[in-house]
């Protein structure tokens, strides 16, 4: 078996359970970046199609939040067995539709698998309280209910990861659910939704419908007032508009967005601990990630030496085609992304960045751009304000712990965060006065289904993984009971 085979007869939508084409039979392509060549054609959803993906989740909805919690949790544990008997395939498949290096998109299928075996634990642990009526009079009683039909956004930089952080804890809740996958890497949703329904995920309660009509779609079915909650991932102005989109019938939602990650390096720090962590933090997915570290912000004593090291190790990496040997850099998703970010590049140069290393695009085809290193970046420059989502570390300096703090939350986004320090107090000041929904310290990879990922400010609201994962799909029951 291949990636491809994964989807072999499987590229239609997934609604109620079944395969079937779009209405009027439409269909779009999907493309590999890495030579712009054709991979797949795949349903491409209507509007009508969406609401028949709502109706299957509503009808299936009363069964399944009946179901046992235990059921629902084997459910998920047998789909984390088979991701991981098919583990090599789901990499290759990922990383022919999304560019990673297949190394790295295996490393995604351990990571997006485990909120798959983490949230069949927590299905059997929803509980509610029994309490006394502080005035001894009554009795207090809650109830957990799954929150109902869920409708999800997923972005290509993971296409695993982000469907099973939001379809793992939905599944251990009790929803069903209709899943709108990006539509640059939709390959890898639909071979997940037939690994569940190999596990013994019943109809209608997964619904999958790709498309190229995203915001159609989604106000459409956002329009319907069965549907009761909504997960999002992607960008910020996405975001807000899904937001305002939710008002009409109060959808509880969940917005995991942009970043714009800062990188502090403190004069204390193990620099060379410090330039392992910023590859990571910079280089995982080729910074097409929303916790890509994004301004690296290192005190001026050890700037140069950082500088030169991170270079060094940036410049040595191979850039190719991920599913090549020895690879490291694979192709950004599409060749705006290559554009924009040269603008970036171009514009920091303009402002007075020092180019250590790339600084450059190879010559085509596919989407490539070289791992690049800025040093003295103003700033002022637009490469500090906006989210990069390439292999570019740009490197800007400060003199005080305070100018540090001040520098990193002067974002109007939230998500992740790192520091390099061996001071233990500093440590604790850090982590209490970063605007970050997560603080990496010491270490350039925070993402971790057992954590509370998610961000605030622009970043948005709402946690998937951890205890809090599951929470965003419960509703709570008070139930009044009178004194015994
Ligand atoms: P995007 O917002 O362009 O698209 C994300 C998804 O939204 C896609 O499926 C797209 O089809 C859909 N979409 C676009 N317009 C829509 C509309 N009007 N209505 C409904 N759906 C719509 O983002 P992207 O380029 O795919 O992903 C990159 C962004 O995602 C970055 O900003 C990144 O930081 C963010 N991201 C955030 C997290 C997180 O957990 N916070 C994780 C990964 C990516």
């Amino acid at each position: 078996m291949t990636g491809m085979d994964l989807v072999s007869g499987r590229t239609g939508l997934f609604i109620n359970g079944e395969w079937r084409d779009a209405e009027g039979g439409e269909s779009f392509a999907v493309y590999d970046p890495a030579d712009a060549s054709v991979l797949a054609r795949v349903a491409d959803g209507s509007t009508n199609d969406v609401i028949d993906a709502l109706d299957a989740a509503v009808a299936a909805q009363a069964s399944w939040a009946a179901s046992a919690p235990r059921d629902r949790g084997e459910i998920l544990r047998k789909a984390f067995e088979l991701i991981n008997a098919r583990a090599d395939d789901f990499a290759e498949l990922m990383s022919l539709e999304m560019g990673k290096p297949v190394a790295e998109a295996k490393g995604e299928v351990t990571y997006g698998n485990e909120f798959f075996r983490w949230f069949s634990e927590e299905a059997v642990r929803i509980h509610g309280r029994w309490m006394n009526n502080p005035a001894g009079t009554s009795r207090l009683l809650t109830i957990r209910k799954p929150v109902g039909p869920c409708y999800f956004i997923t972005p290509w930089n993971f296409p695993l990861a982000m469907g099973t952080r939001k379809i793992g804890p939905a599944i251990a809740a009790g929803c069903t659910m209709v899943v709108k996958p990006a539509e640059l890497t939709p390959l890898t949703m639909l071979a997940l939704a037939d690994v569940l329904t190999e596990a013994g995920l019943p109809a209608g309660v997964l619904n999958v419908v790709p498309t190229t009509s995203a915001a159609d779609q989604s106000k459409a079915i956002m329009a319907d007032d069965r549907l009761r909650k909504v997960s999002f991932t992607g960008s910020t102005p996405v975001g807000k508009l899904l937001v305002k989109q939710s008002a009409d019938q109060l959808q509880r939602v969940s917005m995991e967005l942009g970043g714009n990650a800062p990188f502090l390096v403190f004069e204390d720090a193990d620099l060379d601990a410090a330039v392992e962590g910023a590859m990571l933090a910079k280089m995982r997915n080729m910074g097409e990630a929303c916790t890509a570290a994004n301004r690296f912000l290192v005190h001026s004593s050890v700037a140069a030496e950082f500088g030169e090291k991170l270079a060094e190790r940036m410049g040595a990496l191979r850039v190719g085609r991920g599913q090549d040997d020895g690879v490291d850099v694979g192709p950004l998703i599409e060749e705006k992304a290559v554009d924009s970010v040269s603008q970036l590049v171009t514009d920091a140069v303009h402002d007075g960045a020092k180019v250590l290393t790339g600084g450059n695009a190879p010559d085509g085809p596919g989407y490539f751009y070289n791992p690049t290193v800025l040093l003295d970046v103003h700033p002022e420059s637009e490469i500090n304000s906006q989210e990069i989502f390439g292999p570019v570390a740009a490197i800007a300096t400060f003199d005080t712990e305070e100018q540090a703090i001040s520098r990193a939350n002067d974002t109007e986004y939230g998500l992740a965060s790192y520091a390099y320090t061996r001071d233990l107090a500093r440590t604790i000041r850090l982590a209490e006065q970063l605007e970050y929904g997560m603080v990496g310290v010491n270490t350039g990879l925070i993402s971790n289904p057992a954590a509370p990922f998610g961000g605030m400010k622009q970043s948005g609201f709402g946690r998937e993984g951890g205890f809090e994962g599951i929470e965003e799909y419960l509703e709570t029951t008070y139930v009044s009971l009178p004194p015994f």
